[in-house]
C-alpha cells in the first residue's frame, strides 16, 4: 500500500511524488528532472500537509529551509491535481530581508535589488498579512526612500517591524496560500472546471534563479509550436532583467526568442542559451509525449528550467499536435485519438469566406468567433427573431450586447458590435453558440434612431441590407459572400481516418437534401440514416402540388397529384443516390400531420384558393378539418400511410423507380425504405405489403431486378415494447429518440423550452432529455427494445437516427447496447466518428 507522505519531499529522480498526492507541476518537475535539465532545487508539499497547514499546523519549517542553501531567495507555486483546476499565484522572492538585501545590492546592483526586497514587501503585506492594498498609494515605490517607506508602512500597521526571518516569511506564504485553495470562490470556481469538492492542492517551493543582475539574466517562455495553428513555430517572449512571467506582461519590452525581422531577439543576444533551451522542448516533448511549453530563466547566461506545462492550443491546433506527436511515433495513433476532445472538432468545421474571392471589405473589427456567416441586418434582438420565425439568416448588430441580447444572438446568423474586445459579452456569448462574430467595429457609425450604420467612406447600410460576417478575420464583407464549408486539413483527415481504423460502431447522417447528402460525404458518412422526405415537399413548385393531394377528395383525386409529385421525388431520390454512390441511403415514407403544408394565415389561404380555383370557404374547411389538438399525436406517420396508401405507394414507386435509374449509372443501390412512428405490428404488415407490390409492379414493368431493405422507426414506447413482434417483419429498427423522449416524457417537443430551464434548474431533470439521452428512462426503452428485436431476428440491423445521435454520452449508451450504426446531422459526423473511436481504443 502506497504510504501517505506527510512530509516536505525534495524532488530527486526517486522521491516518492506523485500526481494524486503532489499535484501535476511537481510531478511534471519531477519528470523534468528526471531529463537531467537545469531545474532549480525545489521541494514538493503533499496535499494532506498542504490541508493542515490551512488548518493552522504548520510543518517543521527549519526542516524544510534545510533542503536548500543557505540564504536562498524561494518561489512558492501551486500544483493541483489537474493545472485547468488553478490555484493561487505564485509569490516570488520569499526570504528576502535586510542581510540579503546588501548581499543582492552586490550581486545585481542596488536599484535592482530595492525594486525586488519593494515588491515583495508589498505581495507579503497584501497576501500574507491582509493589508489594505490603498497602504502602498501614496508612498514613494522607487528607491531607498521607497523601501524605507513601504517598511515602515508594514510596521505602522502591523506594530511589527517586517519579519526578517526566512522561516516566519515562508510559513505565511505557505499559510494564505493554503487558505486561498480551501476559500469558497476557489472551490466553487474549480468545481465549475470539474474538480472535485475535495480536490487536493499541492504546493512546490523552488529556489529562485533570479534574471536579474550582470551578464545575460532574464525570464520568458518559450514553445515549438503556434497555439492557434498547431504548426512548429518558435514562440514564446524573453524580457531582459525580469522575474516571473513579467515577460508575458503587456507593458515593458519583451523581445521575441527566434530571430525575427521586427526586432531583437533571445537568439541574437544569447545564442547558446536560445539553442539550450530548444534541446530541452525538444527532450520534453519526446520524453514526456506532449508538445510543452517551458518556462525558465537565464542568470548570468545559464539557462535555468523553472516549469514545464502543455502548451495551450485551439482545437486546430490540438488536433494537428496529436497528430505529429503520432506521427512522430512519440504516441501511438490510439493516444492520439483519445487526445482530442470530440466538441473540440466541431469547432474547426465552421464556414469560412472563400480566400480567393473578392471581397468587399467595408468594416474591421476584432476577430471575436470563428466562422463566416452572411445575412439580413437586423438592429435590434425582436428584429432577430422575428426574421428568424420567417427562416430568414440575419446578422445582429448592437452597439454591444447585454444578456437581455441572447434570444437575439440565437436567433441569428452571426453578430457585429461596435464596441468591446475579445471578452466582450458578445464576443463570449458568440463563441458559445459557435456563432460568427465581430466586435469592437468603432470605424462603422452607428445611428440607432434611424437604424443605419455608415462605413467609413460614407456608405450608409439600413435593416434589411445583406452583409457577411468572417469572425476569422475580423472583416465586415458587403452582400453575401461566398462562403468555403468547414475545412478540414491533412491533420484532420489523418485522425479521423485513425478514427475510423479503431471504432466498431457505424456513423451515418441524417440528410434530407443533396446538400446535406454532399456534407454527409465529405464528413464520410458511411450511408444516410434518416432522409425525412417532408422537407422535400416544401420546395417551390411542389408546396401547390403537394395541397392538390392534400384538399384531393376522392382516392383517384389523391392519385392524380401525386402522379404529378412522383417524377419530382424519383428525381431527388436519383440525385441522393448519385451523391451516396452505393453507400446505403435510409428513407423515411412521409411522418408529418399534413396541416403542416398548409397555410395558417388569411393571405396564404387566400392565394391557395386562387391557385386550386376554389372558393376561399372550401380552403378554410379542409384547414379546419385537418387541424390537430395535438398534433404530434394525430394523424402521422404510419397513421397517414394506412389512412391514405396513396401516399406510400408513390413515394415506394418513386424510390425503386430512382434505384433503376441510378443503377443503370453504375451505383448499385439497395435503398431502405422505414416506417415512421409505429405502434402495432399490423400496421408494418398492411404498409409492407403494399410495398411489396409497388415492388412487384414496378420489376414487372421494367423486367428488372433491384433489392431493397424494409425498417421501422421506434418512436413510440409501444414500438419498443412489442420489438419482438415487428422485427420478424423487418431488417431494421431505427430508435427515433426525438419523438421517443416525447413519448415517454408526455412532454411536447415543441413546447417543451417553456419550462425546461426551470426543470433543470430545480434539479428535476439532470439536463434536458431533448438534448442527452435520459438513459434511466427512454434508455431503458431503447435497451428492450433491441434486446426483444434481435431475439426475435437476429441479424436485425440496430440504430438510432434521433438528435442524440451524435453526441458521445449517447454513442456510449448505443454502442454499449449493440448497436450498428448511429445517425446524426452531418456536421456531426466527425464528431461522432472521434467519440466512437475513443470509446473502442
Ligand atoms: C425522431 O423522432 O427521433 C426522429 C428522428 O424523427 P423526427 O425528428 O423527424 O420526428
Ligand atoms: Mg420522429
Amino acid at each position: 500500500m502506497q504510504q501517505t507522505p506527510t512530509s516536505p519531499t525534495l524532488i530527486t529522480p526517486d522521491a516518492s511524488i506523485a500526481n494524486a498526492t503532489h499535484g501535476g507541476r511537481a510531478k511534471c518537475l519531477q519528470r523534468l528532472v528526471r531529463l537531467e535539465l537545469p531545474v532549480p532545487r525545489t521541494v514538493a508539499l503533499p496535499f494532506d500537509m498542504v490541508h493542515r497547514i490551512a488548518a493552522g499546523q504548520m510543518p517543521d519549517m527549519k526542516g524544510l529551509l534545510q533542503h536548500f542553501d543557505a540564504q536562498p531567495l524561494l518561489c512558492v507555486r501551486p500544483s493541483s491535481e489537474d493545472p485547468d483546476w488553478g490555484g493561487p499565484g505564485a509569490v516570488l522572492n520569499v526570504g528576502m530581508n535586510d542581510a540579503l538585501f546588501a548581499d543582492l545590492c552586490d550581486r545585481i546592483g542596488e536599484e535592482a535589488a530595492t525594486a525586488v526586497y519593494i515588491r515583495f514587501v508589498q505581495g507579503y503585506s497584501i497576501n500574507v498579512a491582509r493589508l489594505d492594498p490603498d497602504l502602498f498609494d501614496d508612498l514613494v515605490v522607487e528607491g531607498r526612500e521607497g523601501l524605507r517607506q513601504v517598511l515602515a508602512a508594514y510596521q505602522e500597521e502591523t506594530e511589527e517591524p517586517f519579519p526578517q526571518d526566512p522561516g516566519v516569511q515562508l510559513a505565511g506564504v505557505l499559510r494564505s496560500m493554503a487558505r486561498a485553495w480551501e476559500g469558497t470562490t476557489a472551490r466553487l470556481l474549480r468545481q465549475a472546471k470539474g474538480a472535485p469538492a475535495d480536490a487536493g492542492l499541492g504546493l512546490v517551493v523552488q529556489e529562485m534563479a533570479l534574471g536579474l543582475g550582470k551578464g545575460v539574466c532574464g525570464s520568458g517562455v518559450i514553445q515549438l509550436v503556434s497555439s492557434a495553428t498547431g504548426r512548429p513555430k518558435i514562440t514564446g517572449r524573453y524580457r531582459s532583467q525580469s522575474q516571473g512571467r513579467e515577460a508575458l506582461k503587456k507593458e515593458g519590452s519583451s523581445i521575441y526568442l527566434a530571430r525575427d525581422p521586427r526586432g531583437s531577439s533571445l537568439e541574437d543576444l544569447a545564442p547558446e542559451a536560445f539553442a539550450d533551451l530548444i534541446r530541452y522542448t525538444r527532450l520534453m516533448r519526446k520524453r514526456l509525449k506532449a508538445e510543452m511549453q517551458t518556462e525558465f530563466t537565464i542568470e548570468n547566461g545559464r539557462v535555468h528550467v523553472l516549469d514545464g506545462v502543455r502548451v495551450r492550443r485551439s482545437s486546430r491546433a490540438a488536433v494537428r499536435i496529436a497528430v505529429a506527436l503520432a506521427n512522430d511515433g512519440i504516441i501511438t495513433p490510439e493516444e492520439a485519438i483519445l487526445r482530442v476532445e470530440p466538441r473540440a472538432v466541431t469547432e474547426m468545421l465552421h464556414r469560412q469566406v472563400d480566400p480567393e474571392a473578392p471581397r468587399h471589405v467595408i468594416a474591421k473589427g476584432i476577430a471575436a468567433s470563428p466562422g463566416a456567416a452572411s445575412g439580413r441586418i437586423v438592429f435590434t434582438s425582436a428584429a432577430a427573431q422575428a426574421a428568424a420565425a420567417r427562416d430568414e439568416s440575419c446578422v445582429l448588430i448592437r452597439r454591444e450586447t447585454t444578456p437581455e441580447d441572447i434570444r437575439g444572438m440565437h436567433a441569428s446568423a452571426a453578430v457585429l458590435t461596435e464596441r468591446g474586445g475579445i471578452t466582450s459579452h458578445a464576443a463570449v456569448i458568440a463563441r458559445g453558440l459557435g456563432l460568427p462574430c465581430v466586435v469592437g467595429a468603432s470605424e462603422l457609425k452607428f445611428n440607432l434612431r434611424r437604424n443605419t450604420v455608415t462605413t467609413a467612406d460614407g456608405q450608409t447600410l439600413k435593416e434589411g441590407d445583406v452583409i457577411t460576417i468572417d469572425g476569422t478575420n475580423g472583416e465586415v464583407i458587403l452582400g453575401s459572400a461566398p462562403l468555403h464549408e468547414a475545412a478540414h486539413d491533412g491533420a484532420f483527415q489523418q485522425l479521423m481516418a485513425w478514427a475510423d481504423e479503431f471504432r466498431d460502431i457505424g456513423v451515418r447522417a441524417n440528410a434530407d437534401t443533396p446538400a446535406d447528402a454532399l456534407i454527409a460525404r465529405k464528413f464520410e458518412a458511411q450511408g444516410i440514416g434518416l432522409c425525412r422526405t417532408e422537407h422535400m415537399f416544401f420546395e417551390p413548385g411542389r408546396l401547390t402540388v403537394m395541397r392538390e393531394m392534400i384538399f384531393a377528395a376522392e382516392a383517384e383525386d389523391r392519385r392524380a397529384a401525386l402522379d404529378q409529385l412522383l417524377p419530382m421525388q424519383r428525381a431527388d431520390f436519383v440525385e441522393l443516390f448519385r451523391i451516396m454512390q452505393g453507400h446505403p441511403v435510409c428513407i423515411r415514407l412521409l411522418d408529418p400531420p399534413l396541416h403542416e403544408f398548409l397555410p395558417t394565415n388569411r393571405d396564404g389561404m387566400r392565394s391557395l384558393a386562387e391557385a386550386l380555383d376554389r372558393p376561399m370557404s372550401d380552403v378554410t374547411r379542409r384547414i379546419e378539418e385537418l387541424a390537430e389538438h395535438n398534433p404530434m399525436l394525430g394523424l402521422r406517420g404510419v397513421r397517414l400511410g394506412i389512412n391514405m396508401p396513396e401516399i406510400y405507394d408513390m413515394q415506394a414507386r418513386a424510390i425503386f423507380e430512382a434505384v433503376l435509374e441510378a443503377s443503370r449509372e453504375g451505383a448499385s443501390v439497395v435503398p431502405e425504405i422505414m416506417i415512421p412512428l409505429v405502434s402495432a405490428k399490423r400496421e408494418v404488415e398492411l404498409v409492407k405489403s403494399r410495398v411489396e407490390a409497388v415492388a412487384a409492379e414496378v420489376r414487372t414493368a421494367s423486367n428488372q431486378r433491384f433489392d431493397y431493405r424494409l425498417g421501422v422507426m421506434v418512436e413510440t414506447p409501444r414500438a419498443a415494447l412489442r420489438a419482438g413482434e415487428i422485427a420478424p417483419h423487418v431488417s431494421f429498427l431505427s430508435f427515433g429518440t426525438n419523438d421517443l423522449t416525447q413519448m415517454t416524457y408526455g412532454l411536447s417537443r415543441d413546447d417543451a423550452g417553456r419550462f425546461m430551464k426551470t426543470y433543470v434548474q430545480e434539479g428535476v431533470f439532470a439536463e434536458d432529455p431533448f438534448h442527452t439521452l435520459d438513459v434511466d428512462g427512454v434508455g431503458e426503452l431503447l435497451q428492450t427494445g433491441a434486446e426483444r428485436g434481435r431475439d426475435a431476428r437476429k441479424d436485425l440491423v440496430l440504430s438510432i437516427c434521433g438528435e442524440h445521435g451524435g453526441n458521445p454520452e449517447s454513442i456510449a449508451f448505443c454502442r454499449q447496447a449493440g448497436f450498428d450504426y448511429v445517425s446524426c446531422s452531418p456536421f456531426r459526423v466527425p464528431v461522432a466518428r472521434l467519440a466512437a473511436a475513443q470509446l473502442a481504443v
